[in-house]
């Protein structure tokens, strides 16, 4: 194992430095558009169930927002750094441009375990997220939605903080919320869906039926969780999932050879995404390492969990047999193994358009709040499934016409659209 540390925003900076070369933006451009627009770092007082004060780091960063409102969910995680959000807050903004909705890129996180936290506390840590920053949101400012460990429970906490605040009522300002709370039906499956329309599509270029293939998954959260469901119903067999567990502080792999039943282990999962250990080995699942997910011999690896987990150290274990990395997680794979995947001639789905389902049912949201018109079930998955496609088809096409590879097309048209904004509004 290598001991390298990556920092997501020097990842995501490198990955747009590339592109930005290739496109031969101007250095105001560029300069404007590698680092975020605002910052906004503060700290929340939370009062404990035993009566203490305990006192969070948070942050909320908009990266650009010339095509939009900025739009970028809110993490709650123990190990968040400026930098994280800071990287993911400019893939919000790609992405976003990738998938052509009119919002730009922000992203907020708490430094917290809320596996550690009670109900109240939790909803008084999203309570005080609001109240600190709440000028700075709104449904034409700044709108976020949920990401790791944050639901639609503590998106309807923040919006009720905030409508309290302005006294008012603003859907618009938050998305993700609980359906009949305003929020859209199909909000749960987007991203895990969208990921799988996306991988149909690509499969479908590369004349491989779905049902002819095997994958291997890291995480089982929202995310993991819908894209195994819509891929083990369109055919294909998922074999391993691997993801964290909080009592033992490390993470598992659950194998089944002949394929997991995806209902079947989200029945004996936990709200964070954690697979209960003696159950699984009950049902006949193998309990592997962590690490295993990616040692698997199949044709697709879904990374669906956390960053920098595809490495050059790691990559020498990923089996000869895997024909696509789907990244379904933000920034899971590291730009120092980008040349190794390319040389191995796998074919990546890259995570900013392979993840853009989430953010692209967000704006169906708000489009459906704004309306006060919710539509069935069907018509947000159609709609989403046609903008993926339309999105894969238009970086597919980039990619076999230039040569390039799927996560410089991606980048190319994403940064286009955002430099033409800039441009447009004189900002560079
Ligand atoms: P989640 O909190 O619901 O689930 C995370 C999953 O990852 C859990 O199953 C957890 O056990 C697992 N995990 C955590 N650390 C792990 C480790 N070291 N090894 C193995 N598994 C581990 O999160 P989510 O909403 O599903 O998000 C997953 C990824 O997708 C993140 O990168 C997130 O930024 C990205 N994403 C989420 C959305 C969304 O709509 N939720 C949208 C776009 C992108």
């Amino acid at each position: 194992m290598s001991n390298t540390v990556y920092n997501p925003f020097e990842s995501a900076q490198q990955q747009f430095d590339k592109v930005a070369a290739l496109l031969e933006l101007d250095s105001g451009t560029r300069e404007l558009l590698r680092q975020p627009m605002q910052e906004i770092h503060f700290t929340i007082p939370v009062k404990m169930d035993d009566g203490s004060t305990k006192v969070f780091k948070a942050f909320r960063i908009r990266h650009n927002d010339a095509r939009g409102p900025a739009k970028g969910g809110i993490r709650f995680h123990p190990h968040e750094t400026a930098d994280t959000v800071r990287a993911l807050s400019m893939w919000m903004t790609w992405k976003c441009a990738v998938v052509d909705i009119p919002l730009g890129g922000g992203k907020g996180g708490v430094i917290c375990d809320p596996q550690t936290l009670s109900l109240g506390e939790q909803e008084r840590l999203c309570r005080g997220y609001v109240r600190q920053i709440f000028t700075q949101l709104g449904p034409n400012q700044d709108v976020p939605a949920p990401d790791v460990m944050t639901n639609a429970q503590h998106m309807l906490w923040m919006l009720d903080e905030y409508e309290t605040i302005t006294n008012g009522r603003y859907p618009a300002m938050i998305t993700g919320k609980p359906v009949g709370m305003g929020g859209s039906l199909g909000r749960r499956e987007a991203t895990g869906y969208g990921v799988v329309y996306v991988l149909k599509n690509l499969l479908r270029e590369m004349s491989i039926p779905i049902e002819s293939t095997t994958a291997s998954l890291q995480g089982f959260g929202n995310v993991g969780e819908y894209a195994a469901r819509m891929y083990t119903k369109l055919g294909g067999k998922i074999i391993a999932v691997s993801c964290w567990n909080q009592a033992d502080a490390k993470s598992y792999t659950f194998r089944k050879m002949d394929g997991c039943d995806i209902g079947q282990l989200a029945s004996i999962k936990d709200s964070f995404g954690g697979i209960d250990k003696a159950k699984a080995l009950e049902l006949g699942y193998e309990v592997l390492p962590g690490e295993e997910w990616i040692k698997q011999e199949v044709d697709i690896l879904i990374p669906a969990a956390l960053e920098n987990q595809i490495t050059p150290a790691v990559f020498p274990d990923v089996s000869k047999k895997v024909k696509i990395l789907c990244e379904a997680a933000n920034g899971p794979t590291t730009p120092d193994c980008d040349p190794l995947i390319r040389e191995r001639g796998i074919t990546v789905l890259p995570d900013f358009l392979t993840n853009a389902g989430g953010v692209t049912c967000s704006y169906f949201e708000q489009v459906q709040g704004s309306m006060n018109y919710f539509w069935d079930i069907d018509e947000v998955f159609e709609k989403l499934e046609f903008c993926m496609t339309k999105a894969f088809k238009a970086v597919y096409k980039l990619a076999v016409e230039k040569n390039l590879y799927m996560r410089d097309a991606a980048y190319t048209i994403a940064i286009n659209r955002v430099a033409e904004a800039v441009k447009l509004r004189g900002w560079a």
